[in-house]
């Protein structure tokens, strides 16, 4: 285990995504990607003899970071775009980093190390197996895809800056690709920064983030400052400071920063769908014997609210069955496109439902395995 593992952000977690698909790594082969391909073949791959110092940095990384080095680096011309990718075949063993001259150009020695290893990590921490959000079936969906992108990045800035061997150099890497300038335009002044994301917060967020693949540079370098401020990486980096936070409350802290300037849509949407399966599924439940008992009517109101039961008791009135069962399919149709999280969520509450009920015989078995094998899609 490297200690990339150990530094990794909470919130970026390849668990959340079930099935990963073989198809999907089939798809994302990157050498049947014609952009990727001529970008390849227009680019000068990075050697000692060729650019050494641009070579010099990458063996810096790889020593810090203590992973071998399996890729291969090419730089592209390309005067407009401060970029730099990494095009990886998902659980290979290698992947070619792309960098652009405008890049090269922009960054110092030691700054360019804080990008080279970000776009390490981002093999390291096998990212491309995150599904594209543009795949999404849903809106929902696709926000939640967009927030697990956002929070890769947050993993590879802390490798970008362990990477570098300072956090100066990831932020001051940071400012110079946010706008575009150099050395000689940038007073190094953090808390400057940090006043314009206090702002960005108080005006409740800029929609525009919640759609967008990377967190903005104002929450990424908190992001990083916070990490550095943790038990955690003074204990590894043996400093001689203890620390403000544990990692844990870093990474919280780190994921409402984000939330806040992405505006609260996410976490009201997913609540929402993770309610209204719960409320359904229950009711489906309750209604294996086919009656709503006065108890079981008393159970549901103190779980779900009296406004919820008196209208589920009105159209239970004038439905049959399968009204009920269709709004479960639909409910639940919703709720297979949440992230694994929320829905181990629904499983351990619909469980907790289950064992309320008034009575355990096979029907209400059979609807119980039921809810959850449609959850699980
Ligand atoms: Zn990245």
């Amino acid at each position: 285990m490297n200690f990339l593992d150990k530094f990794r952000y909470s919130f970026d977690n390849l668990n959340e995504i079930e099935n990963i698909k073989n198809e999907d790594k089939e798809k994302k082969n990157i050498y049947n990607n014609p952009f990727l391909k001529s970008l390849l073949s227009n680019s000068v791959k990075v050697t000692n003899e060729i650019f050494p110092k641009i070579s010099e940095a990458i063996d810096q990384v790889f020593l810090r970071l203590k992973i071998k080095n399996n890729f291969n680096f090419f730089v592209t011309a390309n005067h407009f775009q401060t970029q730099a990718m990494c095009a990886m075949m998902p659980q290979s063993s290698n992947a070619e980093i792309i960098i652009t001259s405008k890049m090269i150009e922009l960054l110092n020695h030691n700054e360019l190390q804080s990008v080279i290893a970000h776009e390490v990590s981002h093999f390291y921490y096998q990212h491309s197996l995150y599904p594209n959000p543009d795949k999404a079936r849903n809106r929902i969906e696709y926000l939640n895809f967009l927030h697990l992108s956002r929070a890769a990045e947050i993993s590879a800035d802390r490798a970008g800056f362990i990477g570098s061997g300072n956090i100066e150099n990831s932020l001051r890497s940071m400012l110079k690709i946010s706008s575009g300038l150099g050395d000689e335009h940038i007073n190094f002044n953090f808390s400057s920064y940090l006043d314009q994301l206090r702002e960005l917060k108080e005006i409740k967020g800029d929609q525009s983030q919640l759609f967008s693949t990377h967190p903005t540079f104002l929450n990424r370098m908190q992001a990083l400052i916070w990490f550095s401020m943790s038990h955690e990486y003074h204990e590894f980096f043996e400093t001689d400071k203890k620390g403000i936070y544990d990692l844990k409350t870093v990474d919280k802290k780190i994921d409402e920063s984000i939330k806040k300037v992405t505006g609260g849509e996410i976490d009201i949407s997913n609540k929402e769908i993770v309610d209204k399966a719960l409320l359904w599924g229950a009711l489906w439940i309750y209604l294996a014997d086919k009656k709503f008992s006065k108890e079981e009517q008393e159970k549901f109101s103190k779980r779900f609210g009296d406004k919820a039961t008196v209208s589920i008791k009105s159209l239970l009135n004038i439905s049959k069955i399968s009204v009920i069962e269709k709004k479960v399919m639909e409910a639940y149709t919703l709720a297979s496109t949440l992230l694994k999280s929320e829905k181990e969520k629904i499983i351990t509450k619909i469980k907790e439902i289950y064992s309320e009920a008034d009575e355990h015989n096979d029907k209400s078995r059979e609807i119980l395995e039921k809810i959850i094998k449609l959850l699980n899609g």
